[in-house]
């Protein structure tokens, strides 16, 4: 469904601002183990945009909190739209890369236009079709959306259910897949809500 196109700094800032409203909701909650005060611990991440999202290795930081009482320290990771798990890549290009390798002839052809080798694209598509498919947003959108969409042309056949343009498409199956970018927030999906 897409047609490989170059993702902007603006784009990135806009995501960024999103993740910057999900940690400033987790950090009015109090640690989960102790009751005490959040406060920002973010952690360096190198991130890789490929060549269709060079601007997004800019973000240096996954926004991240750290309880504040002595022996505590109890850490909590929030949702993000940027960050998909550990992943290198962003989420942006994790999404659009796997679009586009479904949409193409050949795997080298995806490498070519999007800098993203062929065994990390093979790799994300199985996710969409094994592990994600397991997922609370995969069972929560397959739920809203009638017919369900199909497993096997994910996450395009997610995309092409979203309304907008492009980069709004992205932007709101960031938002739904944000919960699952951390292990560390339980139930994270609450500060995401009505974010987009
Ligand atoms: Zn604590």
């Amino acid at each position: 469904m897409f047609d490989p196109f170059e993702m902007r700094r603006e784009f990135f800032e806009g995501l960024t601002t999103i993740d910057t409203v999900i940690v400033g909701r987790a950090a009015e909650e109090p640690c989960r183990d102790c009751g005490g005060p959040l406060y920002r611990g973010d952690y360096a991440r190198k991130p890789r945009g490929g060549l269709r999202a060079s601007a997004a290795e800019a973000f240096g930081r996954r926004f991240s909190l750290c309880c504040g009482r002595d022996g505590c320290r109890h850490r909590v990771t929030p949702p993000s739209v940027r960050f998909l798990g550990r992943r290198v890549y962003v989420g942006a290009v994790v999404i659009f890369v796997s679009a586009v390798a479904l949409a193409a002839v050949t795997a080298s052809a995806v490498a070519r236009t999007t800098g993203v080798p062929a065994r990390t694209t093979r790799r994300w598509l199985r996710w969409w079709r094994g592990p994600f498919t397991a997922s609370p947003p995969f069972v929560d959108l397959s739920a809203r959306l009638v017919p369900a969409p199909d497993r096997q042309r994910l996450p395009t056949s997610i995309l092409e259910r979203l309304g907008g343009d492009d980069t709004g498409r992205l932007s709101k199956l960031l938002a739904w897949l944000a919960p699952i970018t951390t292990t560390s927030c339980p139930d994270g999906s609450r500060f995401v809500r009505g974010v987009m």
